[in-house]
């Protein structure tokens, strides 16, 4: 399998998968995708059927991985799926269990993972992914990051303790939840540095830029990312709307539908990339909160990214975007992967600024070809989700997925999906405890695996908003 880039006009394919790996964006800025899709026929689905049912959850990924990944040895690339998604990190066999609410809902858990949230389910294998590959070249890696809560912990935890690589995490000071904060602080390695910034998220990211902007100060100290556009990322996410489908079936001719939180379209593309190789979905239904860029999309064909004043702060804040990283991949195969024309779209696309396609048959074909529907919460509806879910099937749910239950209800009671839709559930109530107070006058459940963090030390170095003081620090760090 090669790999070609989204703006790439020639359509030269010359990528292999451990080149791609590490990186982030391609040289001419656009997003890396496979060359093609590869297919599953009826006699591959009742093959992962199985596997997952006798094997588990990492031998299904194997599966899947190996239909994109032909530069590591199959045997090593089990060993990584092995120990990437393990009962013990994941607190559950299953790694991602079901729960059938009623006969058109169900709740697909990705949040039992190290720090209760989706993003676990693709760092803890990009960790495994990376230590190998680094090993194999003899090489060192320092990433650097901004967070503004689950990704950077999620990272932490998937790459603390692996000999040769370093993290710096940069952070809004006390703008994240409690919980978030005492968790990402937790960590007690040498090798992963916190750093609470005295500014907001968008200062934590003007720095990762400009730090990563000295090109020869990258080079030196092997700068990288692990941001959400990386494939290896949205790749190990196909392998859970496959285990969804299955758990969800009995024969290979059923459809489910999903209905994804979305902020920057990674969750969800990895839907799109499971139905374009044949897995059997119905609907992908795009979930926002009052950020609603891709809502907006869905039903008016105009993307418009929006300013920073126009993005809101709100009760579930990692879906709180002003443009979507990802949805250039989706935008690529819509527009029948013309790499020139999506590079005339997306390249020097400024805040405020935004392209329509309402007026083109691809509109239209997102929602017949491709399946997506869309919507979007209020603060107000997920606190009122929160509730009546509590109420009618005794499950609480985190804010992000009462935006997905929100809208899952919406298109089921309008009858504009008619398979039963998974909800794919992001993060822990744990984690959003504010507003599960709002919601049912109580706070949630904290799992055993985390009663510990509210008086774990933390270990996080407050810094003013400088990114030469931060470049001083990862020198002292490294040496
Ligand atoms: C990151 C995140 C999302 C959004 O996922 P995208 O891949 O950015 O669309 C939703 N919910 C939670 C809890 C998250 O951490």
């Amino acid at each position: 399998m090669r790999y070609l880039s989204t703006r790439d006009a020639s359509g030269d394919a010359s990528q292999r998968f451990c080149d791609i790996l590490i990186g982030g964006l391609a040289p001419d800025g656009g997003l890396y995708l496979p060359e093609s899709y590869p297919q599953v026929d009826d006699a591959t689905l009742t093959s992962w059927r199985r596997l997952l049912e006798e094997k588990g959850y990492a031998a299904l990924a194997h599966a899947i991985l190996s239909l994109y990944i032909d530069d590591i040895d199959s045997e090593d690339l089990l060993g990584i799926c092995r120990r990437a998604y393990t009962a013990e990190k994941f607190r559950t066999e299953d790694i991602v269990p079901v729960t059938r609410l009623d006969e058109r809902l169900a709740l697909g858990h990705l949040s039992n993972g190290p720090t209760a949230a989706f993003k676990d389910m693709a760092m803890q294998l990009l960790g495994e992914l990376f230590e190998y590959e680094l090993a194999r070249r003899d090489q060192s890696l320092a990433v650097l990051g901004a967070t503004s809560g689950d990704t950077g912990s999620s990272a932490i935890f998937a790459l603390k303790g692996r000999a040769r690589i370093h993290v710096f995490m940069l952070s809004p000071l006390g703008r994240m939840t409690p919980f978030q904060q005492a968790q990402m602080f937790s960590v007690d390695d040498p090798k992963v540095v916190n750093l609470a910034v005295d500014g907001v998220f968008d200062d934590c990211q003007d720095i990762v830029k400009k730090v990563a902007s000295d090109l020869e100060f990258k080079e030196l100290h092997r700068l990288g990312a692990v941001n959400s556009i990386n494939w290896a990322r949205l790749l190990a996410q196909v392998v859970y709307y496959v285990a969804c489908w299955i758990r969800c079936t009995e024969r290979n001719d059923q459809q489910v539908s999903f209905s994804v939180p979305t902020g920057n379209f990674g969750d969800v593309c990895a839907g799109h990339v499971a139905k374009q190789m044949g897995v059997p979905i119905d609907a992908l239904v795009v979930a926002t909160n009052e950020n609603d860029v891709l809502d907006e999309f869905f039903r008016t064909g105009v993307y418009r990214v929006r300013r920073s004043a126009e993005t809101q702060e709100t009760s579930s804040p990692s879906m709180d975007i002003s443009k979507a990283s990802n949805f250039e991949r989706f935008v690529f195969d819509l527009l029948g992967r013309d790499g020139a024309r999506t590079a005339e779209l997306f390249s020097g696309l400024g805040t405020g600024e935004g392209f329509d396609l309402s007026d083109v048959p691809a509109l239209a074909q997102a929602r017949s070809r491709y399946g997506f529907r869309s919507g979007r919460s209020t603060h107000a509806d997920r606190v009122a989700t929160i509730a009546a879910v509590d109420k009618e099937f005794g499950v609480v749910v985190d804010p992000h997925t009462a935006d997905a239950l929100k809208v899952a209800f919406d298109v089921l009671d309008g009858d504009d999906v008619a398979t039963p839709v998974v909800v794919l559930e992001t993060a822990l109530p744990v984690k959003f405890a504010e507003t599960i107070r709002e919601a049912l006058g109580h706070d949630p459940e904290t799992p055993e695996a985390f009663a510990h963090l509210a008086d774990a030390e933390r270990h996080v170095t407050e810094i003013d908003n400088d990114a030469d003081l931060v470049k001083k620090i990862i020198v002292e760090t490294l040496t």
